[in-house]
């Protein structure tokens, strides 16, 4: 028998990791946990640590680091705890790891997720963010270290379900006549649109169909998220925009299609449980249990299809201009839409300040050929200062 593959989640802590040690726990013969990251939650990452037993356990936060080191001295002494950055980035190349789970959220995801292609490793991308922002050096990172690039987002593991299997990362596949990324709408699909502005973050964590962190619930409501994969799609398939369409279908069963030159369209249908993903990607090419319940079409009955509302989702049209002007502009979108969710979660903003203050940092900021990381986080930082600015004015103005 082979020896387990070795695997390292970054963000194990978060949804997406939760799940994946949740499919990796059901296969012990087939995986070995390697190391475990987490930004804070020492708790949560002690519990996994004597749980899963891994090699490393890496913590962003220095004194988190410290916490947890104390925590498992006793009871898991074989467990090295490293933190910062650059212990994620150790983590992410280790020689005994062959898978890495990319399940950081946004931006602080890209260098471990990078480095994870660098070293060619099956990086199963959950963490959209990075490829958003740098999709050109990421697919040719993938490319040239021939790494195996495996999308975990619903919509994209569906798509590559739909592929013949000599779909290679980044090419276009001969034959597609477009993709079609389904989208739920959030919750607020139906509200009426001037209750829209003053949401609480709880209502718009409340998704309908997905148990998601709080980041990408925002983002599933404003549907920047579904902007975002749309910038995904892109560069995983190899596609122009104009060949990626965004259809609303609220019971999130069918989680994508692919339609053929000859008119044939295929669908990858599911639970919308993000253990299936997982588990395809994990067990890739072949097929392993994922502890989803089998979906019952006599239950689920009717689907339903209808286009997105512009004026309901202003989030997605930022997202496709920005691939349009290409260069450093997803980055930006990308990095003002963090500042902007995060200030929403904090209530310092209201929805409906959402779009504009993207749209700000969008016109503020310059635009470059995102020919290396250090241009791409440049202006990463950039747009966070703009957005910054923005949300400032909006304060001045609420409290006016
Ligand atoms: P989450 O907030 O539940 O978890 C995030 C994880 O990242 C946690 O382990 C946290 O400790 C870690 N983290 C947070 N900030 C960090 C930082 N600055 N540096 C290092 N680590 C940090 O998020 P999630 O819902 O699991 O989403 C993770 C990623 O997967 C996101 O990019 C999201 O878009 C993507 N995704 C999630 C889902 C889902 O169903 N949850 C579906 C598709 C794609
Ligand atoms: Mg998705």
């Amino acid at each position: 028998m082979n020896r387990p593959a070795g695997i390292t989640v970054l963000g194990a802590t978060g949804s997406i990791g939760v799940n994946t040690l949740d499919v990796v726990a059901r296969h012990p013969d087939r995986f070995r946990v390697e190391a475990l990251t987490a930004n804070t939650s020492v708790d949560k990452l002690a519990e996994q640590c004597l749980r899963f037993r891994p090699r490393y356990a890496a913590m962003v936060d220095a004194d988190a680091a410290q916490r947890l080191a104390d925590r498992l001295r006793q009871d898991a002494p074989g467990v090295q705890v490293l933190h910062g950055t650059a212990g994620l980035v150790q983590v992410a190349g280790l020689a005994g790891v062959d898978y890495v789970m990319a399940a950081i959220v946004g931006a602080a995801g890209l260098l471990p997720t990078l480095e994870a292609a660098r070293r060619g490793k099956r990086v199963l991308l959950a963490n959209k963010e990075a490829l958003v922002m740098s999709g050109a050096l990421f697919m040719q990172a993938v490319r040239e270290h021939a790494a195996t690039l495996l999308p975990i987002d619903s919509e994209h593991n569906a798509v590559l379900q739909c592929l013949p299997d000599d779909y290679s990362p980044g090419r276009a596949p001969p034959g597609v006549r477009q993709v079609l990324l389904t989208a739920s709408g959030g919750p607020f699909r139906t509200l009426p649109l001037d209750k829209l502005p003053n949401v609480t973050p709880e209502q718009a964590c409340a998704h309908p169909n997905w148990v998601m962190g709080r980041k990408i619930s925002v983002d599933s409501a404003t549907m920047m998220n579904k902007g975002l994969e749309l910038i995904e799609a892109c560069w995983l398939f190899g596609l122009p925009l104009e060949q990626v369409r965004v259809v609303l279908h609220p019971q999130s069963i069918i989680h994508s299609l692919v339609e053929y030159t000859d008119g044939s369209m295929l669908a990858q249908l599911g639970n919308p449980d993000m253990r299936i993903p997982i588990a395809h990607a994990l067990g890739w090419p072949g097929r392993i249990e994922s502890g989803a319940a089998s979906l019952d079409l006599l239950t689920v009955g009717a689907l339903q299809f209808e286009a997105p509302e512009s004026a309901r989702y202003p989030c997605l049209a930022l997202a496709a201009d920005a691939m349009r002007t290409g260069g450093t502009a997803p980055a930006i979108l990308n990095a003002a839409n963090e500042v902007a969710v995060q200030a929403f979660l904090d209530r310092q903003i209201p929805f409906g300040a959402i779009p504009a203050t993207i749209r700000y940092a969008l016109e503020q900021c310059s635009v470059h050929a995102a020919t290396s990381l250090e241009l791409i986080l440049e202006d990463d930082a950039a747009a966070r200062a703009a957005a910054r600015r923005c949300l400032a004015a909006e304060r001045r103005a609420v409290t006016r």
